[in-house]
């Protein structure tokens, strides 16, 4: 076993709070773990840090073909997922913990914070759509919560799950062996604070005569705290002026 994994299942027992759950409804269900199944959010899994379960939508389907969905009303391409079928769904999914998202391009933009406060939870349940989308009715009716990964279309929900499962399990305690990289990194200078991340620099020490900045080498750390700290300025003020203004307007 990794010492990741094996500190994972200690503090696991030693907090014995239920491990963190995710819920995922999809056609798809052969889809997942998928990409979760691997590296560090896979030994979680391994490790019962964290649990995954999928429902198929098709299960719920009223028919013999197992048909979830239907041609859209005032005509168009596509077909759109039927309201009684994903209410039934969702209903037979209500009993387990956390809020139920339905991922879709038209939700708020999923961003860390809201990562943060999930992986805070007792976990999710999420709703991937498929073809044209999902009947507006049972997004109202549920009162799901909408969010994007991006303003740009996927072909299916089952990605996009996949991407904020893997956002909140990484913050799940024990899952980093090393805490202390989530606090240094993401918190204190990453997306958390409001900025990008600096630069990072490896062996070796010059590569295709490119030398890794001085600085870096001297071993003096508060100076390269504040170079980091410059670095990550620099760089979220020139490619994302949104976030550059909103963290000049935090330290005010
Ligand atoms: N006709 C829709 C797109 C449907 S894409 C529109 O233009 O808004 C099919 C499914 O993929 C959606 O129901 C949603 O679950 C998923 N999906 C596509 N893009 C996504 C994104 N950026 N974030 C989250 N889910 C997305």
């Amino acid at each position: 076993m990794t010492p990741t994994a094996a500190n994972g299942a200690t503090a696991a027992v030693m907090t014995s709070v239920r491990p963190w759950r995710a819920t995922v409804l999809t056609i798809f269900p052969d889809m997942f773990p998928g990409p979760l199944g691997q590296s560090l959010a896979g030994k979680a899994l391994d490790a019962g840090l964290w649990s995954l379960d999928t429902v198929d939508l098709r299960d719920f389907a009223l028919d013999r073909h197992r048909s979830v969905d239907d041609a859209p009303f005032g005509g168009g391409v596509g077909m759109v997922i039927r309201p009684d079928i994903a209410d039934a769904a969702l209903a037979a999914i209500d009993e387990r913990p956390g809020p139920t998202v339905y991922l879709s391009p038209r939700g708020r933009v999923l961003d860390q914070a809201r990562v943060r406060m999930l992986a805070e939870g007792p976990g999710v349940k999420l709703l991937c759509g498929r073809f044209e989308g999902l009947d507006q009715r049972v997004i109202e009716a549920r009162a799901l919560e909408e969010i994007s990964i991006g303003d740009f279309v996927l072909s299916g929900g089952e990605p996009a799950a996949i991407a904020l499962i893997d956002a909140c399990v990484r913050l799940l305690p024990g899952v980093i062996g090393d805490a202390g990289a989530l606090d240094e990194d993401s918190f204190a200078l990453g997306l958390d604070a409001g900025l990008l991340e600096y630069p990072h620099y490896t062996r070796p020490a010059v590569w295709q005569g490119r030398a890794v900045p001085d600085v870096l080498l001297s071993g003096h750390h508060e100076k390269i705290r504040l170079w980091r700290r410059q670095q990550a300025e620099r760089v979220t003020e020139e490619r994302r002026p949104d976030l550059w203004r909103r963290y000049m307007a935090g330290r005010n």
